[in-house]
């Protein structure tokens, strides 16, 4: 995905604050953080959205998950941590590339969801 701006990110193309990188997925701080520890996980490899995953994206996905807690342990946010996925419109989504938002810090994140 030549135009896809996380794309360009875990190429490098861009560059960003790195936390960790192994061969499936990159995490990096996210430019606005909402929390003070606020990492973005990101598939290398061009996955749009939980709205376009097969069952061949298993193991990548697994990765986005498993490496959360360690990231949240390295960056300040040991004692828990949130992951938020926004896909598609109905989400939020602002980026279309699929990423984890890893977020927490020494105090609780806060409520889950405003209800309407
Ligand atoms: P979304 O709303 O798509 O779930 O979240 C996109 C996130 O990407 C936002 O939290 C935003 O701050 C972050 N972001 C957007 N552009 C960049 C960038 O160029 N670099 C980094 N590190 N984060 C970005
Ligand atoms: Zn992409």
């Amino acid at each position: 995905m030549d135009n896809c701006l996380f794309c360009k990110i875990a190429r490098g193309d861009i560059p960003s604050r790195k936390a960790y990188e192994d061969e499936l997925v990159l995490a990096f701080h996210d430019i606005n953080p909402a929390r003070p520890m606020h990492l973005l996980v990101i598939p290398k490899r061009h996955i749009t959205s939980l709205q376009t995953v097969s069952q061949d994206d298993e193991a990548v996905l697994g990765r986005m998950l498993s490496v959360a807690n360690q990231l949240a342990e390295e960056n300040g946010s040991p004692d828990g941590f949130r992951v938020i996925i926004n896909n598609g419109r109905v989400g939020g989504q602002e980026v279309p590339h699929l990423h984890a938002h890893v977020v927490g810090g020494p105090d609780p994140v806060g409520p889950m969801l405003k209800r309407n």
